[in-house]
């Protein structure tokens, strides 16, 4: 019997334990059974005590009144709540964060055809952690024992010896039907590898292998899904890298080569993406594509306009950079010149460019627009060309305009520079007449 008490202990912050100790105090007041599950009895029994954890808990009769009671004594809120019986719920941990916490109850799952979502029924822990993907992720910490177990507080119960796994770092599917019924498991097998450092144990690589086709039974949104995960960790060049080595994402892109992707083996997770992270990585993939395979793409992964505005974006800019490259690079290209040749392309898109030419000139180019140019602005606003004597018209938008080349080109840097250019231009609109 292995009792990891001390090890949440080490591991989780004092607000998860918190959590914990509340659930368990309702898990009695509403006599279920209650365990921890997934991700963070992974991260516990790694000691990875530096990750951002997720709590995801189960119970044979977790339902609605106790996600709801709990969120309540947490001061959180029931987020959503799904027919399958699990819940989600948010709760705050200290100033301005929250916690999301996965509640369901314990279920047993039949998969009647590949690719497919399976039947759900209730079950008890074990159907429960039977139904998991590897063996490290169907371990669980006893919070509160079944009557007919006497289990302790903090028992790790491991039918599939997955602590075995995590000791020798390997990651080990439980049947060799797994990667058919749910094809999505080969991404998260490729994205925990690449994650943990483990190794794909020889018979789950043998079963990936052989179950690699099966890819195509899932839906374009389910690998969206999962991609968009792949794009949320550290090492997702690598991930990527290794889903074309290993056949995965070729098997699911019949008509879009992958094997470029291999070359961002070292990209890493960049905070500066953001709110552009999905389209960024997603823009990777359409990098060489026509515009056929854009349409592909597009629809395989069912992508939305936002998404679809970087990849054409994308395609019309590298073709726009073929096509003027020349004068691109030449000695004599103003800044302004930049400006005018990227203004009204989607940024991200440009970020693409600039992170996957090979052309080291135009590289710069995009780079001084992404980092310089578009942060340039002018003291001055179409309000004060009016003060100045301006009339109200499409001048004011030239005329602003003109004010932004030339500054782009180092030839104002004052606001009393851009106010002498607004009214040497009123001089020579009224043919001489100087206002000063
Ligand atoms: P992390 O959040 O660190 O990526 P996690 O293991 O918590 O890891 P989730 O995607 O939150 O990942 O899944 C929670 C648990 O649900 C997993 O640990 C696993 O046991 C189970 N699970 C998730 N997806 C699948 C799947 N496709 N097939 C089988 N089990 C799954």
């Amino acid at each position: 019997m292995k009792i990891v008490s001390s090890e949440m202990k080490n591991v989780l912050p004092t607000a998860h334990l918190k959590i914990l100790n509340a659930a368990v105090d309702l898990s009695q007041q509403m006599d279920t059974d209650l365990y921890l599950v997934g991700g963070c009895v992974r991260d516990i029994m790694l000691g990875l005590n530096e990750s951002e954890f997720d709590i995801d808990l189960t119970g044979s009769s977790i339902d609605r009144g106790f996600a709801t009671t709990l969120a309540e004594k947490l001061n959180g809120a029931v987020t959503s709540s799904s027919v399958f019986g699990t819940h989600k719920l948010s709760v705050p941990v200290g100033l301005d964060n929250n916690l999301e916490i996965d509640l369901a109850r314990c279920r047993s799952e039949t998969y009647k055809n590949p690719g497919a979502l399976p039947d759900v029924d209730s079950g008890d822990i074990f159907q429960d952690l039977d139904r998991r993907d590897f063996s490290i992720a169907a371990m669980c910490i006893v919070l509160r024992s079944p009557k007919n177990q006497g289990w302790q507080y903090g028992q790790l119960i491991d039918p599939h010896c997955g602590y075995d796994d995590l000791i020798n770092k390997q990651l080990r599917v439980l049947h060799k039907n797994s990667f058919i019924d749910d094809p999505t498991r080969m991404f998260r097998l490729i994205r925990y590898s690449c994650r943990l450092g483990f190794d794909i144990e020889e018979s789950t690589r043998k079963t990936f292998e052989s179950s690699v086709n099966w890819v195509t039974n899932i839906s374009g949104d389910r690998v969206r899904h999962e991609l968009e995960k792949i794009f949320e960790e550290k090492e997702v060049g690598l991930i990527l890298y290794t889903c074309v080595k290993l056949g995965l994402l070729p098997a699911f892109f019949t008509e879009l080569s992958c094997d470029h992707l291999k070359e961002f083996r070292d990209m890493l997770y960049s905070d500066s993406l953001d709110q552009d992270r999905v389209e960024f990585w997603l823009g990777l993939f359409a990098i060489n594509a026509d515009k056929t395979q854009l349409e592909y793409l597009s629809q395989t992964l069912n992508l939305s306009s936002k998404q679809n505005n970087v990849i054409n974006d994308l395609c019309a800019l590298n073709e726009q950079l073929k096509q003027n490259e020349e004068s691109l690079v030449a000695d004599n290209l103003k800044r302004s010149d930049i400006y005018k040749f990227l203004l009204g392309y989607n940024l991200t898109a440009i970020r693409i460019c600039a992170a996957t030419t090979s052309n080291k000139s135009i590289k710069t180019l995009l780079e001084i627009y992404l980092n310089s140019l578009i942060n340039t602005n002018l003291y001055l606003s179409g309000e004060d060309l009016i003060s100045l004597g301006m009339s109200k018209g499409p001048e004011i938008g030239e005329l602003l305009n003109d004010l932004l080349y030339a500054k782009l080109d180092g030839q104002l840097e004052s606001a009393d520079q851009e106010i002498q250019f607004v009214k040497d231009h009123i001089f020579n609109l009224k043919d001489g007449i100087n206002l000063d």
